[in-house]
């Protein structure tokens, strides 16, 4: 077989074996792991895609490899540089860096191997096209889709279901070709498939794997409108970036066969391979907007931590050697083996993953812990003037983490502090007409007087709340519900011994006033 490469003429192959060994030609052991994430930015980083990116991240680190970040932005009605801005903006908030790619900051390339935008390099595409051309492995296709439309219905007819297009009676010689683009025909370049055989190769995650090549026709690399396909693409980066493995989403296993007939045909070195499962939802269908959430981007607005996304979906997909679940950054790059890879599809369990949340979320150091619930808090309004006591902010926490799986739980937990979030809620008339509230109220307020502190500890809440009891005479609900109006506007909800210690005296006493004031008796 003709190799098409000058410069990468490492292994070519023999094109009188059947199979064709990927494996026996695959990245050498002693050569430096280079991995890479490709993503299409058509909106934000989705579940799946970020679990690819976390598994290419730890194998380069577990191999002191390299991890690459390639925008595969070719097709420019849906890949946008929002979207693009948006997958760098996920990857940092997971902290899944990369040494070469777009810089996150203003997205110039890092690294040797650029650019890192495949908008960017057209003409690498284009040049690596004709050396297909020179070597007889392509040709410009002039035959419309019309054309081809026809031929399909023709060998339809005659009982080819499985029509596959042909290498042309005649190909047009490229000089020829070019006049004609030139006086403005168009043509595509299409691959022309050499030879019938079984293309085999070992799959770091389904282990062999065999494709005839029947199953694909010439297909094309370059289409007419000038614009080069993914598969072309991706096999000429891949090559020239240098890499060694290639883990990506099962759906790109059917590309694997044409990616290895290009490889070949240039005489590139053939990655290892490794296409990883679906991660399906609960009803086994592809994880998608349906079931709720599946962009980091909802999981980073619903309060959930980058720490615990992460190691949620490294759990889908693959599985720790020691059986272990929460995992460090440090503990996940040491165990990442691909021979942990799952073959049968993952399944999203989202209230494992909240669990997860809450085992992370509740781990955290106080300050930490702050600094991440605070932004939730103001974009729900709540003000707390107190918050900016470190010891008070521990306190609110280490009652409140309790109760919190997400970041975004924190919201109702802390808005009965806010003093110009209260008010008498109507719920409360209920119990605002019972004959014993005002001495309640008023007994409660005594008490509160009685307390010569700014905050009463749960102790100090609980003798206090015995105090009412014993002034007023009264128990059961008939002793709490109004004490809950006075202290956070109505009968349910919140947990007073977590309220009250958190809310300083002066506002408790505001409260009850405001209670006392809209006493139905
Ligand atoms: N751009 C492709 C995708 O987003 C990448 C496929 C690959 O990794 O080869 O699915």
């Amino acid at each position: 077989m003709a190799s098409a490469s000058s410069s990468h003429n490492s292994s070519t192959q023999n094109s009188s074996t059947q199979n064709s060994s990927a494996q026996n030609s695959s990245a050498s052991s002693s050569q430096k792991v280079r991995v890479r994430f490709a993503p299409s930015p058509t909106g934000y980083l989705h579940v799946g895609g970020a679990r690819t990116a976390l598994y290419n991240f730890l194998f380069a680190k577990h191999e002191g490899g390299d991890f690459i970040l390639r925008v595969e932005d070719t097709d420019l009605e849906r890949s946008t540089e929002e979207s693009m801005r948006m997958q760098i903006q996920d990857l940092e908030w997971l902290n899944i860096p990369w040494s070469e790619g777009p810089n996150p900051k203003d997205f110039t390339d890092m690294g040797p191997y650029g650019p890192y935008r495949q908008s960017r390099r057209k003409d690498i595409y284009m040049e690596y096209a004709q050396k297909l051309i020179a070597a007889g492995r392509a040709y410009y296709d002039f035959r419309t889709d019309a054309e081809l439309d026809a031929l399909k219905a023709a060998a339809v007819a005659a009982g080819n279901q499985q029509f596959q297009v042909e290498t042309p009676k005649q190909i047009v010689p490229p000089e020829e070709a070019k006049k004609r683009i030139a006086a403005g025909e168009q043509a595509a370049i299409r691959f022309k498939i050499a030879e019938k055989r079984d293309y085999v190769f070992n799959d770091l995650v389904r282990g062999e794997v065999k494709f005839p090549s029947d199953m694909v026709g010439d297909f094309v690399c370059i289409r007419s409108n000038g614009m080069p396909v993914y598969n072309f693409c991706c096999v000429i980066d891949d090559a020239l970036m240098k890499m060694t493995h290639i883990f990506r989403a099962e759906e790109h296993l059917p590309n694997t066969l044409r990616q290895i007939m290009l490889y070949e045909a240039f005489g590139f070195e053939i990655p290892k391979f490794g296409h990883l499962s679906f991660i399906l939802g609960a009803d086994r269908q592809k994880l998608s907007k349906r079931h709720g959430a599946s962009s980091c981007n909802d999981y980073r607005v619903k309060g959930y931590l980058p720490e615990a996304l992460n190691n949620f979906i490294l759990l889908s997909g693959w599985s720790s050697p020691k059986g272990d679940e929460i995992m460090s950054r440090e503990e996940q790059i040491a165990q990442f083996t691909p021979d942990r890879f799952n073959a049968s599809p993952a399944i999203f369990d989202p209230v494992k993953l909240e669990w997860m949340n809450g085992q992370y979320l509740r781990a955290l150091p106080h300050d930490d812990l702050w600094t991440r619930t605070e932004p939730f808090l103001k974009e729900a309004g709540i003000e707390l003037p107190f918050a900016k006591d470190p010891a008070w902010r521990d306190q609110a926490l280490s009652i409140f983490k309790i109760k919190m799986n997400t970041l975004a739980d924190a919201v109702p937990l802390f808005l009965p502090l806010d003093d110009s979030k209260f008010a008498i809620k109507p719920e409360a008339d209920e119990v605002l007409v019972w004959p014993e509230a005002r001495q309640v109220l008023e007994a409660w307020k005594a008490q509160l007087q009685s307390i010569a502190k700014d905050r009463l500890t749960e102790q100090e809440f609980d003798q206090a709340q015995e105090g009412v009891k014993q002034a007023a005479g009264v128990k059961g609900k008939h002793l709490f519900m109004p004490i809950r109006v006075a202290v956070v506007g109505q009968p349910h909800g919140s947990e007073l011994k977590m309220v009250v210690p958190l809310l300083p005296k002066s506002s408790l006493l505001e409260r009850v006033d405001k209670a006392i004031a809209a006493l139905k008796v």
